[in-house]
C-alpha cells in the first residue's frame, strides 16, 4: 500500500495504537467487537486530539508561531491536549474555555487542572462569546500580536483540513490491522463532536479503498444532529480534497451519522449511558468517558439491540480517549457503583 503524501507532522502520539478484541462485551452485544485504542496515544496526551495536533502544531511551527490559541468546553480534552503538546514543543497556549458564568469559573480539576499544570493561559468565556468563537479567537490573536507575539489559531476540536490528517493516519493503521484478520463486513464506530475525526476517517477510507474491503465508517454524534455533521464533516473533507489535491470524490451518502444518542445534551449523561460504561469497565477493564465515548458506546449497543446486522459482522469501536472527563463526573456514577 502506498500511502498518500501527508503534510508535515511532529511526533507527539504513541502510534500505532493497538487493536484489541473485546470478547466478553462482544458476546453481550452479539457482534465481533474490537477496540482501536486511541486512548493509548499517550498518558497526559491521551486520546484523538493528539493525532490532529501532530499536523496542526507542525503547521504552527512552520508558520513561525510562538503561541497557540484554541477553545472548547470547560472540560475540553482538545484544550488540555493542546496545552500539553504546545508546552512540549516550547510554545505557549491560550485556551478560551466556555462556562456558565466566567465570573465564577468551575473548579480546577480534570482537564482544567492538567491544562493549568502545563502552563496554559485560561480565559473563561460565556455561551454568547462561544457562539462567535471565530471572532473571539481572532480578537485574542490580535491582542497577542500587539504584545509582539506570533499566535496561531487552532479551531474547536482541532477539526480542519490540517488536523484531520491525524485520522487519515489512523485509517492507514486500521487498514493494516484489519487486513491481518479474517475477512468480515466491518464498521468502524466513532464518537463525533466537532467532525475532524470523522472527516479524517472518511477521507482515509477513500484513500485506502475501504469500500472494496467491506469496511464502513459510522459516527455517533454527541451534540447537534445528523444534518449538522453531514455538512460539517463534508466541508472539512472537501477542503482536504481541494487543498491537498486528493484524487477521491466524496458524496454526502459517504457520511454515515448515527443520530439519536445526544440524550440529555452535550456533556450531560443519562443513567443508562453510565450503566453501560460501568458494564464495559467490569467486562473488559476499558474505561469510556461520559461526554464522548460513553455516548458512542450506548449508541452502538442500542442500534445493535434494534438490528444485529446494522454494522456488519465485526465492529471496531474507536476509543478516542477522554479519561480525564471521568473524574469531574464522579458523583454521577454513584448510583451505578
Ligand atoms: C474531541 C473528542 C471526540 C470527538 O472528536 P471530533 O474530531 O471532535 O469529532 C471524541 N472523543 C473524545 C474523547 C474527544 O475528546
Amino acid at each position: 500500500m502506498t500511502g498518500p503524501a501527508y503534510p508535515e507532522r511532529v511526533e507527539l502520539a504513541r502510534t500505532p495504537t493497538p487493536l484489541v478484541a473485546l470478547e466478553r462485551m462482544g458476546a453481550e452485544l452479539g457482534v465481533e467487537l474490537w477496540a482501536k485504542r486511541d486512548d493509548l496515544t499517550g498518558v497526559e496526551l491521551s486520546g484523538n486530539k493528539v493525532r490532529k495536533l501532530e499536523f496542526l502544531l507542525a503547521d504552527a511551527i512552520a508558520a513561525g508561531a510562538d503561541t497557540v490559541i484554541t477553545g472548547g468546553g470547560e472540560q475540553s480534552n482538545h484544550c488540555r491536549a493542546t496545552a500539553l503538546a504546545a508546552t512540549r514543543l516550547g510554545l505557549r497556549s491560550v485556551l478560551l474555555l466556555r462556562c456558565r458564568d466566567p465570573e465564577t469559573p468551575p473548579p480546577t480539576r480534570g482537564n482544567i487542572l492538567l491544562g493549568r499544570l502545563a502552563g496554559a493561559d485560561i480565559v473563561w468565556i460565556d455561551q454568547p462569546t462561544w457562539s462567535r468563537r471565530t471572532e473571539a479567537f481572532e480578537e485574542h490573536a490580535e491582542r497577542l500580536r500587539g504584545d509582539g507575539r506570533r499566535p496561531y489559531i487552532i479551531p474547536e476540536g482541532g477539526s480542519n483540513a490540517v488536523g484531520s490528517w491525524g485520522y487519515v493516519r489512523c485509517a492507514e493503521e486500521l487498514t493494516t490491522e484489519l487486513a491481518a484478520l479474517s475477512p468480515a463486513r466491518t464498521t468502524v464506530i466513532y464518537a463525533c463532536g466537532s467532525g475532524g475525526t470523522g472527516a479524517g476517517l472518511i477521507v482515509g477510507a477513500k484513500l485506502f479503498g475501504w469500500g472494496e474491503r467491506g469496511i464502513a465508517v459510522a459516527g455517533v454524534n454527541v451534540c447537534d444532529d445528523r444534518d449538522y455533521f453531514v455538512r460539517a464533516i463534508g466541508a472539512i473533507a472537501r477542503d482536504m480534497i481541494d487543498r491537498y489535491e486528493l484524487d477521491i470524490a466524496l458524496a454526502d451518502s459517504d457520511i454515515d451519522i448515527v443520530d439519536g444518542y445526544v440524550g440529555a445534551g452535550y456533556a450531560r449523561s443519562r443513567p443508562e449511558e453510565l450503566a453501560l460504561a460501568v458494564t464495559l469497565a467490569r467486562r473488559e477493564a476499558l474505561i469510556v468517558d461520559p461526554v464522548y465515548t460513553g455516548k458512542a458506546l450506548f449508541g452502538l449497543a442500542s442500534e445493535l439491540a434494534r438490528d444485529r446486522s446494522r454494522f456488519g459482522d465485526r465492529v471496531v469501536f474507536l476509543h478516542t480517549g477522554g479519561i480525564y472527563g471521568v473524574f469531574p463526573a464522579a458523583e454521577s456514577y454513584s448510583d451505578q457503583l
